[in-house]
């Protein structure tokens, strides 16, 4: 029998999680399996003929292609011999360069410079990656798909995307024969939202490489790498294959990397009884042997294997890290959720995030998760505000801003037409102006019904048949009148030819500046150097659409306003017995009418005197204006009236009953949660004022059961109203006031 308490914590979302016992003959293991072997590399006349525990007569095909084509031969001694401790020491020692690092690096087996890393504690992981990453300015990727292919909305999304900052954008299908329909719709919409947003389209290596040539794409990152030779084997390929493709996209002047992850073997089932992050690091040699200009890695698809096991979310960081060490962009994972639980996903991300890296997220699903054909992303469309939030609370770039809402939905509108416009011309679909409209008002394909799901595949047949290239694309755009976006796609094609976006760590900023490790190094040196956004980087970070000042606090209040409470003199002492006195707080009626659970204050001071009258009380309104403390104007209020109990009300809601002869603090009754507070808590309240002016003890009104973030909802709110309650304090004599009926 489970009991209650474990009842309850087994229904919280991360017990949806699978979480892995350590098994290293599974390759269940982050860091250091018992059969990783031993770091070691002999050489002999420029060859080497011994690395990590095997002969060269031993090599399997990921040894040979390392030890021939992988490692700086000429630093391999000085490197290998380097204690891994003393190594990590200058991972995280801003007085040793990342020039140095990086040089070192070149001369580690996979095993040595895993043994290294493994020694780094977290904290010491975001130190080490805010140095050795290669590009001085951070950025992210986007995800961009939906379930029905849809071009119009595909192009809206990606318009969205570019306008909230992502630098590049990946799509995928769910149709492989749709995919030519996406590359071109989504490259469309980048192209409308900013310049210079590269475009990658997902799919099977032969398809995704006849469309890097016709112009289709201009980046690619979906090679794939596996650590243990079995792998390559199972999927018919080599070291050498991979090597051939990467040289296929680079030759064609297409940005390209590789894909890998930890945790990738073991769910294969071919792991060798060898760790995660040992197999990795055979991984992003193999990237740097094979002239990949940058790896995705940190798990990704298999991110839940690597994070199922004890250290795991550390490992894919590490590996990230290990990446920016062999001098190759680190796009760093963050795409494949890995976790139900938003607590651990966020967890999981936060490093790297406050770390910056070249790409935060390999792909942050930038539309809803059911839109999302690679699976729901790690972030989403759900998390966009959360993020945004996330780098102002911590001042950091993570490559995202706000946008504002007229102009993405202008750039949603204008993107869809441009493609329906460019369909049009090149005769590929025709699409109906409800579907159109629909489509630029989504916040997803299931509000597109109108989407006629024959329409991409029709359109990509077309694309392949007559053979369309982005050439084609661009005529149409500009005969369609699009010749901004026209120029901007020209300009891609044009960056393709000087091969600049070529460089490490290479995107394009706003102005078609190729931003990279040449470009932009980074130039981390300790506190005050390397990246901080600039000003007006900065201003994007701080001004998200939430924020609220005093004065946007104030003009929402004036929507509220009436003239129900008016003056009718200055307030007098009552020798009454049935006197209650409700002392309300300077701006009551005069700059504050709603209190903050949303019922008027006029309102509340309805309910207030309607319970004193069925006590057989009467009540009168005060304000004062010596002072903005409840507990002062509820005992004031209190020494006024004939009954000697007295009702303190602030504008915002807060209320307490007081009697005359108590100390300020010391009310009688405290109703301090405003926000949950309602007509029949201020009708019970004035029946309780009510019952303690005739000698009665009421039984006290107890807080109602809440879980929510009262302070974080309404703090700023309280801060605003309390700084224009101050401003009508001016010591004036309390006046009484009069309600009239609504
Ligand atoms: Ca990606």
């Amino acid at each position: 029998m489970t009991i209650g308490r474990y009842r309850f914590m087994n229904e919280q979302p991360v017990n949806l999680d699978g979480f892995a016992a350590v098994n290293p003959d599974l390759g269940l293991i982050a860091f250091n399996s018992p059969n990783d072997p031993a770091p070691g590399l002999d050489i002999d006349d420029g060859r080497v003929v011994f690395m990590d525990g095997k002969h060269q007569a031993q090599f399997d095909i990921v040894d040979e292609f390392i030890a021939r084509h992988g490692l700086d031969l000429t630093v391999a001694d000085e490197a290998m011999a380097i204690d891994d401790a003393t190594y990590a020491h200058m991972l995280i020692d801003p007085g040793v360069s990342r020039a140095e690092c990086v040089r070192l690096a070149g001369g580690m087996t996979p095993a040595k410079l895993a043994k290294a890393l493994s020694v780094l504690r977290p904290a010491e992981l975001v130190m080490a990656v805010t140095k050795c990453r290669a590009r001085k300015t951070p950025s992210n990727q986007a995800h961009v798909t939906n379930r029905s292919d849809d071009p119009l909305l595909l192009a809206a999304d990606a318009a969205l995307a570019a306008a909230f900052g992502f630098r590049e954008i990946e799509t995928t299908v769910p149709v492989l024969g749709d995919a030519p329909s996406n590359a071109i719709a989504v490259s469309i919409g980048a192209a409308v939202g900013s310049p210079g947003v590269l475009v990658q389209c997902s799919v099977e290596e032969a398809m995704e490489l006849e469309m890097g040539m016709r112009g289709l794409v201009s980046y690619a990152e979906t090679v794939s790498l596996y650590g243990t030779e079995q792998i390559f084997i199972d999927g018919d390929d080599t070291p050498w294959s991979k090597a051939f493709l990467t040289s296929g996209y680079a030759s064609r002047g297409i940005k390209m990397r590789v894909t890998s992850g930890g945790g990738a073997e073991a769910l294969m089932g071919a792991a060798e009884g060898c760790s995660m992050f040992y197999l990795e690091a055979r991984c992003v040699a193999l990237a740097r042997a094979i002239g990949s200009q940058g790896v995705q890695n940190g798990g990704i698809d298999s991110a839940s294997v690597a994070g199922s096991v004890p250290g795991g979310a550390k490992a894919m960081m590490a590996e990230n890290l290990m990446v920016m060490l062999r001098a190759l962009e680190s796009c760093t994972g963050n795409d494949a959720l890995m976790s139900e639980s938003d607590v651990r996903r966020t967890s999981r991300t936060h490093p790297i995030f406050i770390a910056g890296t070249d790409f935060i997220c390999s792909g942050f699903g930038s539309i809803q998760r059911y839109d999302n054909m690679f699976g729901p992303s790690q972030w989403n469309a759900e998390d966009l505000d959360d993020y945004l939030a996330m780098q102002r609370d911590w001042g950091v770039d993570g490559g995202l801003r706000t946008p504002d809402e007229h102009e993405v939905a202008r750039l949603r509108e204008r993107a869809a037409h441009a493609v329906r416009d460019v369909y049009a011309i090149l005769g590929l679909a025709d699409f109906t102006d409800q579907w159109l409209a629909q489509a630029i008002d989504a916040a997803g394909s299931k509000d597109v019904p109108d989407a006629d799901l024959m329409t991409p595949l029709t359109a990509s047949r077309l694309i392949r048949d007559t053979k369309v290239t982005m050439l084609d694309v661009i005529a149409a755009l500009d005969e369609a009148g699009y010749d901004i976006e026209a120029q901007r796609m020209l300009d891609m094609l044009i960056a393709r030819v000087s091969g600049d976006y070529l460089q490490t760590s290479a995107i394009f900023d706003e102005s078609m500046h190729v931003l990279s490790a040449i470009t932009d190094p980074n130039d981390y040196a300790g506190p005050g150097t390397g990246y901080s956004p600039s000003l007006q980087r900065q201003v994007q970070i701080d001004a998200i659409r939430q924020q609220q000042s005093v004065l946007d606090i104030s003009a929402r209040q004036l929507q509220h306003a009436n003239s129900r409470l008016s003056v009718i003199g200055p307030a007098q002492r009552s020798d009454d017995p049935r006197d209650v006195v409700i002392g309300v707080s300077p701006a009551t009626g005069q700059a504050i009418w709603q209190t903050l659970c949303g019922l008027g204050v006029d309102q509340g001071l309805d309910e207030l005197l309607a319970g004193l009258e069925e006590e057989g009380c009467v009540g009168r309104i005060v304000r004062f204006t010596d002072t903005i403390d409840l507990g002062l104007i509820g005992l004031q209020a209190a020494r006024m009236s004939g009954s000697g109990i007295g009702i303190g009300l602030q504008a915002k809601g807060t209320a307490l009953i007081h009697r005359r002869d108590l100390s300020p603090l010391a009310n009688l009754e405290l109703y301090s949660v405003a926000p949950s507070l309602d007509r029949a808590a201020y009708r019970q309240l004035g029946l309780n004022a009510g019952r303690h002016a005739k000698g009665a003890t009421p039984q006290p009104q107890r807080n109602p059961y809440s879980d929510e973030a009262i302070e974080a909802r309404y703090h700023t709110k309280v801060v605003a109203l309390v700084a224009i309650e101050r401003q009508f304090v001016d010591g004036s004599s309390p006046q009484q006031l009069e309600l009239d009926q609504p």
